[in-house]
């Protein structure tokens, strides 16, 4: 990630802020107006800016900031606080059931926003953390998703259940729990099939498999780059089929940040993870304090 941009203008802005003893409510309001142009400008939200830049402006001349020592620290602080809370505060962490009890996950997402790729990566992840990750290719509209589940599983020794493109989703899925309990793997991770647009039969799929699956959590894939349509997306997979959490891919060729800054206010839901390029191991646990922190600079 290198939003550069809109790190640029809230430093410029925090400068104005730091270089004045004392602040005046016009001070704060103009400070602000610029802080709204440069989330805007990164893509953020319409909605979400105007919502933060409302509370921050509330917060800083509804108490005694300004009267205070050091006013213009005061506001930074301020606009530090809500943009954490924006992203959620907390890091989120998948859940996973404990003892023998198979933990499902239901990875959804447009085609090519990383969906099969991140599939593989948390597997390897939870490989790494002692877990017995199976990974299931649900999609059987594109073999050569299937093909790239199987190289990818490969590469992290996680072992892949398929059941080739004759079959469907809902049996798919319903055989690989089976198969889990006969092989005695505790997280099961389904690889489900995108499309180019959101559309009814890839909802309808997946609530099917969520009827006739105990899917523990339902993880939405979106591309970063794609900014307010990673938005909207998440939204409509929100609304029609209901996700748990997103992973946001891509954010290593992620220039402006809208997508980051704007998903968790827009749908309630938590960022849990980031994808930060291409290989096996460029998955990151999502914290909204160090990614504030990246993008105050
Ligand atoms: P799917 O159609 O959603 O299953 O998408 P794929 O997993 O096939 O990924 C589409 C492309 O995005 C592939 O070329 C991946 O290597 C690439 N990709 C996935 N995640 C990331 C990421 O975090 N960063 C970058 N730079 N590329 C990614």
């Amino acid at each position: 990630m290198a939003f550069e941009s809109l790190t640029d203008k809230l430093q410029n802005v925090f400068k104005n802020l730091r270089s004045k003893g004392r602040l005046t409510e016009a001070d704060v309001k103009e400070a602000m107006k610029e802080v709204k142009r440069a989330l805007l400008e990164a893509d953020v939200n319409f909605r979400v800016v105007k919502s933060f830049v409302k509370t921050v402006t509330d917060r800083a001349i509804g108490q005694d900031v300004l009267t205070g020592l050091n006013p213009g620290q005061m506001v930074i602080k301020i606009v530090k606080e809500e943009m954490e809370s924006l992203m959620g505060s907390e890091m989120t962490e998948l859940v996973i059931k404990q003892g023998n009890e198979i933990t499902v996950f239901l990875m959804a997402g447009l085609q090519g926003a990383g969906k099969t790729t991140t599939c593989a990566k948390i597997a390897g992840q939870l490989k790494k953390k002692g877990k017995k990750p199976l990974l299931v290719a649900c999609d059987v509209y594109r073999p050569a998703a299937i093909k790239q589940l199987e190289v990818n599983g490969a590469k992290q020794g996680v072992p892949v259940f398929t059941m080739g493109d004759k079959q469907n989703p809902v049996d798919i899925a319903k055989a690989s729990i089976e198969h889990a309990k006969e092989n005695d793997n505790n997280i099961v991770i389904l690889d489900t099939a995108g499309r180019l647009h959101v559309d009814e039969s890839m909802m309808e799929e997946l609530q099917n498999i969520k009827a006739n699956v105990d899917v523990t959590q339902t993880v939405l894939v979106v591309d970063a780059m794609t900014g307010q349509d990673a938005v909207n997306v998440a939204k409509t997979f929100e609304e029609k089929v209901g996700i748990d959490g997103v992973i946001l891919t891509k954010l290593d060729g992620d220039t402006r940040g809208g997508a980051a800054l704007s998903i968790r206010a827009v749908t309630g839901k938590p960022i849990l993870y980031v994808g930060m390029g291409e290989k096996l191991e460029d998955l990151q646990q999502f914290y909204p304090d160090r990614m504030t922190s990246r993008i105050l600079g």
